[in-house]
C-alpha cells in the first residue's frame, strides 16, 4: 500500500531564523504513523538546519536537485553522496524550473535520477506541459517522453522512485489542474509504469504538483492515482503546508 507522501518545495527562499521558526512549526504540527510521510527540499545551504531541526521528527528532508556526476571537477554541484551525509531521503530532478532556466533536459533529469538511486535518495522526477503544449493537445505525449527517459533509468533500482506531475502552466500560477484532468495525467502515467513493471507501478508514487492548497489539497488527493503532492508556495507557510498534510493523511488507509 502507497501512504500518500507531501513534499514542500521551498525553492530559493529562506533564512536561518525563519527556517528554525518554520522548521519547529512544521514538526510540531506533525506526528502521523509510519507510512504517512511528509517532507521538506530545502536550499542546499540550509541542508544541515534541517537535519538538525528535523532528525528527532517524523518530518523527511531533501534538495531541490542533485548532480549526475559522483565528484570532481564540476564547481558549483553537489553529489548525492554529500545529500546521504546531510540525512536526506529526496532530491527533486527536473523541475520544470530546472529544465526553463537551467538547461536539464530529460538525459540530464534521468542521469540526476540514476546519481540519487545509486546512493539510496529517493528521486522525486517532475514532469508536465507547459500551456502551449496543453493547448495543442499535446501533454500526454510530452509526458511520456519524460516519463520514458526516467523509466530507463529504473532498471534493478533498490529503493523506489517517486514521480511529481507538475503541469508548467499550474506551477506558481494559483491554476489548479481540476481533479479530474490531473488524474487523467496520473493514471495514464501508472499505466506506461505498469507496461515496464506491475511492481514498479505499484511503489511508484506519484505525486500532483501546482498551486495546491489547504483548500484545494483533499480533492487532488482523493484521486485514486493521485499519492500525494509536491508543494511549492504553499510550503513556506506552516499552517497551509501542515492543512495540506492533514488532507492527505486522512486518505491515506491503514
Ligand atoms: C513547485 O514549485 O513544485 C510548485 C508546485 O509550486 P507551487 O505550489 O507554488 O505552484
Amino acid at each position: 500500500m502507497r501512504g500518500k507522501l507531501v513534499v514542500g518545495n521551498w525553492k530559493m527562499n529562506g533564512g536561518l531564523a525563519a527556517n528554525a521558526a518554520l522548521l519547529s512549526a512544521i514538526a510540531a504540527g506533525w506526528n502521523a504513523p509510519t507510512g504517512r510521510e511528509l517532507a521538506v527540499c530545502v536550499p542546499y545551504p540550509y541542508l544541515a538546519q534541517a537535519q538538525a531541526a528535523l532528525s528527532e521528527t517524523r518530518v523527511a528532508w531533501g534538495a531541490q536537485d542533485v548532480s549526475e556526476h559522483e565528484a570532481g571537477a564540476y564547481t558549483g554541484e553537489v553529489s548525492a553522496r554529500m545529500l546521504v551525509e546531510f540525512g536526506c531521503r529526496y532530491a527533486i530532478v527536473g523541475h520544470s524550473e530546472r529544465r526553463q532556466y537551467f538547461g536539464d533536459t530529460d538525459a540530464i533529469v534521468a542521469a540526476k535520477a540514476r546519481a540519487a538511486l545509486a546512493t539510496g535518495i529517493t528521486p522525486i522526477a517532475c514532469v508536465g506541459e507547459t500551456l502551449a503544449e496543453r493547448e495543442a493537445g499535446r501533454t500526454l505525449e510530452v509526458v511520456k517522453r519524460q516519463i520514458d527517459a526516467i523509466l530507463e533509468v529504473l532498471d534493478g533500482a533498490q529503493v523506489a522512485c517517486a514521480v511529481a506531475y507538475e503541469p508548467v502552466w499550474a506551477i506558481g500560477t494559483g491554476k489548479v489542474a481540476s481533479p479530474a484532468d490531473a488524474e487523467e495525467v496520473h493514471g495514464a502515467i501508472r499505466r506506461w509504469l505498469t507496461d515496464k513493471s506491475a511492481t514498479l507501478a505499484e511503489r511508484t508514487r506519484i505525486l500532483y504538483g501546482g498551486s495546491v492548497k489547504a483548500d484545494n489539497a483533499a480533492g487532488l488527493l482523493a484521486e485514486p492515482n493521485i499519492d500525494g503532492a509536491l508543494v511549492g508556495g504553499a510550503s513556506l507557510d506552516a499552517g497551509a503546508f501542515g492543512a495540506i498534510a492533514k488532507a492527505a493523511e486522512s486518505l491515506t488507509k491503514s
